[in-house]
């Protein structure tokens, strides 16, 4: 544990980064060869593959497919060392990070990267009763509620009349398009055959959006396309909907319609890390920490804030950047390359966005992408696009392997592996029953 001071000369700098997700590995892994020591610390001990939680939460990839040790991922780096610790203060001026579990960590560098978090816009009852999807446990959470509706319901049939069965997914954007198309192929190719019993026809599936458009970023090709396939998928998209408020059961919109659901998933709006209101900077929207074009702060030229938790301008286009993984990559490697040139006593670079094109996936063969220039793709070449880029975005090669070859069984079976529910917390209780 680093309870030294930072350095005074005699020994490295210390780089804290705070933040194991796409910025963050990327700022550790591009200060591989720089004669600095880095601590990443981070509150969880892996590494989360956000754009994949939805293929967690719909049983069609296992949790270590999208969450990889920390530790693992730099067993190559000897100047890094990983802790598993929450942040809980930051002292810009005293160089200093306070954590949960482990003592004060002082820096030469400091890296901000601990990402954003579900921004439910007021909506009451949505923090107690509905299932975001920002985590790998959110994603678990979601999985084991859903399987427990259908078993529920295949147990007391009544219950579909009530909305056990139902699903209504907050979002319009790739977070809920994604997740509700994995629900609709879940629902009509799986637990059609799962539970023949049940009337499949009394689980509805609901794609709320506040806006008029669905995937407003995208162009009206694509928004036309996207409407089309999950309608094919048997999903029922409301537009110009707001939820005013949740229960257990039941969602209430503003318009007053009350949809009968046990779940809501909640996908449409995120913002920064909590931590960054206690800095005394002024944020942008989202509270997002708004960078210089090296990716660190005005005020303090020895912290950058990269991906989520960032308001980046594209030095070229001169445009905002989305909270995309590959910004937070490509974000998180610039910032770690500034550090190092910072470091051998040469100027910092601006940074500059390779874009690849904006994607989704809406379901099986069924996704969209559209690039820089405006050109757009859709159908099974985007899917085939999508399955590139997210591939080459997973940590390590052993995970892509296993993305593989989920995906390819998927796509020839229809089969859905992890549709199973372990329970730890009910060992003793079982163990005493039987
Ligand atoms: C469901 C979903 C689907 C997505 N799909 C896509 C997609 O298809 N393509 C794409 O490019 N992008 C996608 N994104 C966006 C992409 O995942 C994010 O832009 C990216 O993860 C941001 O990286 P980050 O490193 O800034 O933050 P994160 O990946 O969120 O990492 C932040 C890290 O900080 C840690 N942390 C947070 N708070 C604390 C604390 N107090 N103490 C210690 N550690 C802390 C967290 O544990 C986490 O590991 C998706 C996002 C979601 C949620």
């Amino acid at each position: 544990m680093p309870d030294r001071p930072a350095s005074d000369g005699a020994r490295p700098p210390r780089v804290l980064i705070l933040g194991g997700g796409f910025a963050g590995i990327g700022a550790a892994r591009s200060l591989k060869d720089a004669p600095v020591e880095v601590v990443l610390v981070d509150k969880h001990n892996y590494h989360t593959f956000q754009p994949l939680l939805y293929q967690v939460a719909t049983d069609l990839l296992e949790t270590g497919a999208v969450g990889h040790a920390l530790r693992d991922l730099f067993h190559d780096q000897p100047n890094v060392a990983v802790h598993q610790a929450g942040v809980t203060a930051i002292d810009l001026e005293k160089r200093e990070v306070q954590f949960s579990e482990i003592g004060p960590i002082s820096y030469d560098y400091l890296v901000l990267a601990l990402g954003a978090t579900v921004n439910f816009f007021g909506a009451e009852g949505a923090n107690e009763h509905s299932f975001p999807m920002y985590t790998l446990a959110d994603a678990v959470r979601l999985k084991e509620h859903v399987l427990e509706r259908w078993e529920a319901t295949d147990r007391d049939p009544a219950l579909a009349e009530d909305g056990a069965l139902n699903v209504v997914v907050v979002g319009g954007g790739p977070t809920g398009v994604e997740s509700v198309g994995a629900l609709a192929e879940l629902y009509r190719s799986n637990f059609s055959s799962d539970y023949p019993g049940l009337p499949q026809e009394k689980a509805q599936l609901v794609l709320v959006e506040a806006s008029p458009a669905l995937f407003g970023m995208f162009k009206q090709d694509i928004r036309d396309y996207t409407e089309r396939t999950l309608e094919k998928l048997g999903v029922d998209v409301m537009l110009g909907e707001i939820v005013a408020s949740v229960a257990p059961t039941r969602v209430t919109l503003k318009s007053g319609k009350v949809l009968n659901a046990h779940t809501l998933v909640w996908g449409a709006g995120l913002q920064a890390a909590p931590i960054v209101e206690s800095l005394g900077l002024e944020l942008q929207r989202g509270n997002r920490v708004p960078v210089e074009p090296d990716l660190s702060l005005k005020e303090h030229p020895e912290v950058f804030a990269v991906g989520d938790i960032a308001w980046i301008t594209d030095a070229k286009t001169n445009e905002v950047l989305p909270q995309l993984g590959s910004v937070a990559l490509q974000a998180g490697e610039c910032a770690g390359e500034n550090i190092a040139r910072r470091v051998a006593g040469k100027a910092a670079t601006p940074f500059e966005y390779e874009d690849k094109g904006t994607m989704a996936t809406i379901g099986r063969g069924a996704a969209v992408v559209q690039f820089r220039r405006g050109r757009t793709m859709k159908g099974k070449a985007a899917s085939l696009a999508w399955g590139a880029v997210h591939l080459a975005l997973l940590s390590t090669g052993e995970d892509r392997a296993k993305a593989v070859v989920n995906w390819t069984w998927a796509g020839f079976s229809h089969e859905r592996p992890a549709r199973i529910t372990v329970r730890t917390d009910k060992v003793e209780q079982e163990r005493s029953t039987v």
